[in-house]
């Protein structure tokens, strides 16, 4: 039978390869939740809006939809803010910068989860993101909390920008995630952090391959 399962962690650690190829293997819907804050903080930066005035958060949110579609090429699903792919502009390091600023206010946590838990109404769906296993689905029939070596997930999201953007450089990648890590733990509304009833994965020494054999058990458990 079809079940929710959730995958947090701290900032790449591998949460969305994973969740993409549990939801392959199991003919899953994967939702990618922080690529939701991501087009959210992209759309607050490109119309100027002050995110430390409430009523102009307030308002922005009502100007916002947000959808993912199936990408044929890719075989993955794009994220939509209103109607324009931004899957790729969203990756931006500009992006990376504000993200948790933006996702740690309440009124976007509200919009973003609401929609999130809609779209687990339907079983068979695997979710990564921060909250998930608390916040969005408590009651989720798996939860994972997936960890790694703080130096393996520089390294991995090093090599992932550096394909983009030769001029990055490590030092910026390692503030940026430590940076979003200390807000993302650290915020007033469901902070990261490890569900009681969560399963610990730390994929520091383990292949993709591996690390999915495991999830998998557990998923059939
Ligand atoms: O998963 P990803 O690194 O793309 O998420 C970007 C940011 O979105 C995170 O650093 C965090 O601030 C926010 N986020 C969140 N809650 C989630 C998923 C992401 O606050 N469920």
């Amino acid at each position: 039978k079809a079940i929710i399962i959730t995958l947090d962690g701290y900032s790449s650690c591998g949460k969305s390869t994973l969740a993409r190829q549990l939801a392959n293997k199991l003919n899953y819907v994967f939702i990618d939740s922080g690529a939701m804050y991501r087009a959210i903080t992209l759309y607050f930066l490109r119309n100027h809006i002050n995110w430390e005035d409430l009523d102009a958060v307030k308002n922005a949110l009502t100007e916002i939809s947000l959808s993912f579609q199936y990408n044929e090429h890719t075989g993955i699903s794009d994220m939509y803010l209103n109607d324009e792919n931004v899957e790729a502009l969203i990756r931006d390091m500009l992006v990376s910068e504000h993200v948790s600023a933006v996702s740690a206010l309440k009124d976007v946590r509200e919009f973003a989860v609401a929609q999130q838990q809609e779209m687990g109404r339907k079983k068979g769906i695997v979710m990564d993101g921060r909250d998930i296993g608390t916040a969005v689905f408590p009651r989720a029939e798996l939860k994972i909390f997936v960890t790694a070596d703080p130096a393996v997930r520089v390294e991995r999201r090093f090599k992932e920008l550096y394909a983009k953007n030769p001029n990055i450089t490590i030092e910026e990648v390692r503030n940026n995630l430590e940076m979003r890590d200390y807000i993302d733990s650290n915020r007033e509304f469901s902070p990261l952090r490890k569900a009681d009833d969560a399963i610990i994965l730390d994929n520091s020494n383990l292949t993709r391959e591996e690390q999915l054999r495991i999830a998998l058990d557990w998923a059939h458990e």
